[in-house]
């Protein structure tokens, strides 16, 4: 969400006629637009600001973003900010910066997520030759697991009216892009706060529709929200991408409990399982979470188990943060820093594996992807709807859908290369 609000947020700018340069240049105005969602990511915005101020003691320092949103004081505190904003002054920076330049503002001006309630929305057309765009279509989340400081920071739950929805895919469809991806907060929360009968699985139903829309890709879903009608409507539409972000966190019962995640260890098996036999060809990304307050060894092990056994395409592991204001940062942070990071390193190590025989399972085969660059006018880079990441052997325009046979699989995720064939 941040990649996407930096990319408006810079467009905005360049609307107003303003030159973007890159961030390691002498500029005017520096904008930070800023994450809280380990200490690592606050530390890095903290440098971030003084880097800024240091390469031109003369500009305007703004600091935006979650780490603003939630903790304004702390940012305060950062002697070279000089503008403090949070997230949803991200969509009138141009004119808050300007009022900021002539004083018209003072140094914090953060209105709050949760009083604002409105819903901004974000289309991003991404990737020369309009390959994919994203669509934004909910924002907000109100699930309060123990650990995340997200709801503090992103507000309430909104969505898109799906009328709107349509018509912005639409238009992105017939402006040429050829695969949406859905994007949300918590995007598995679409249309609860809609009334009536609007959810995802409805949404999707009536978005595949679109004629001349080739591929549908959606971001992160939470376990719990793969109803059977999602998983009938996303295993069953060949539009929908094979690609499923489902958070884990932890493979332990107990742990899920204190996290305040909703569900069991069977019950994420079951959704994968249920995706993986339906679809086979699925990718199945997810999160998980090392070092939780309390996490013994057992309960890693359970973790690790359950990974061990699950047809899972990537895993993406984070050592726990407590972050103030949440209710795990009541617990006693009681996993040693080597001990998360041993844990991270064993999870790392599996999932490491785990992509490199999602992959290999389609070597030699025949797969069709979306080319996304040319690569030094020689050969060209493409995505599947499976999430493979390869490189191609010849230059293909980007925006095309091209037929190719896996030839190598590396041991990075986009270290796969491929032979154009004929259809
Ligand atoms: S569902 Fe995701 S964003 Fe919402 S509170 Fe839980 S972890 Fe945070």
């Amino acid at each position: 969400m941040n990649i996407h609000e930096t990319a408006y947020m810079e467009e905005r700018f360049k609307e107003a006629g303003y030159e973007v340069v890159p961030f390691e240049e002498r500029a005017d105005v520096y904008i930070i637009n800023t994450c809280t969602v380990t200490h690592t990511a606050d530390s890095k915005s903290r440098k971030a600001v003084r880097k800024a101020k240091s390469t031109n003691p003369e500009s305007l320092v703004v600091v935006t973003g979650c780490y603003s949103e939630v903790y304004p004081e702390e940012v305060e505190k950062i002697e070279e900010a000089d503008f403090i904003t949070g997230n949803v002054e991200k969509f009138n920076i141009v004119g808050l910066v300007e009022r900021r330049l002539r004083g018209e503002l003072p140094r914090v001006y953060v209105k709050g997520v949760w009083k604002d309630g409105k819903f901004y929305p974000l289309t991003l057309r991404h990737y020369e030759g309009r390959t994919r765009a994203f669509l934004k279509v909910q924002q907000g989340c109100e699930l309060f697991c123990s650990y995340c400081i997200i709801p503090k920071a992103r507000g309430r739950m909104v969505s898109l009216p799906p009328e709107e929805v349509l018509k912005q895919a639409e238009e992105l469809v017939s402006a040429g892009y050829k695969e949406i991806v859905l994007t949300g907060t918590h995007l598995g929360g679409y249309g609860v706060d809609l009334g009536g009968d609007w959810n995802l699985a409805r949404l999707i139903t009536k978005l595949v529709e679109i004629p001349n829309l080739y591929l549908l890709r959606l971001s992160s879903v939470e376990p719990v929200e793969f109803t059977d009608e999602l998983i009938e409507v996303i295993t069953s539409s060949e539009k929908v991408a094979p690609h499923f972000h489902i958070p884990l966190q932890s493979g332990s019962r107990t742990v899920l409990e204190r996290m305040r995640r909703r569900y069991t260890p069977e019950e994420y098996r079951r959704v994968v399982e249920k995706i993986v036999s339906l679809r086979p060809e699925s990718c199945i990304g997810t999160d998980v979470m090392v070092g939780f307050p309390g996490e013994t060894e057992k309960e890693f092990e359970e973790t690790r188990k359950l990974i061990e056994e699950l047809p899972l395409g990537y895993l993406h592991v984070f050592p726990y943060s407590r972050r103030e204001g949440t209710v795990a940062s009541k617990l006693k942070d009681s996993v040693s820093p080597e001990e998360k990071k041993e844990r991270a390193k064993i999870l790392r190590e599996i999932g490491k594996e785990k992509s490199i025989s999602f992959r290999k399972q389609f070597l030699g085969r025949k797969l069709e992807g979306l080319v996304l660059s040319e690569i030094e006018g020689k050969r060209s880079r493409a995505l599947t709807g499976n999430y493979i990441n390869v490189i191609l052997d010849k230059k293909v325009p980007p925006g095309e859908v091209v037929r190719f046979k896996l030839k190598k699989v590396g041991e990075k995720r986009e270290e796969n290369y491929g032979e154009v064939v004929n259809r």
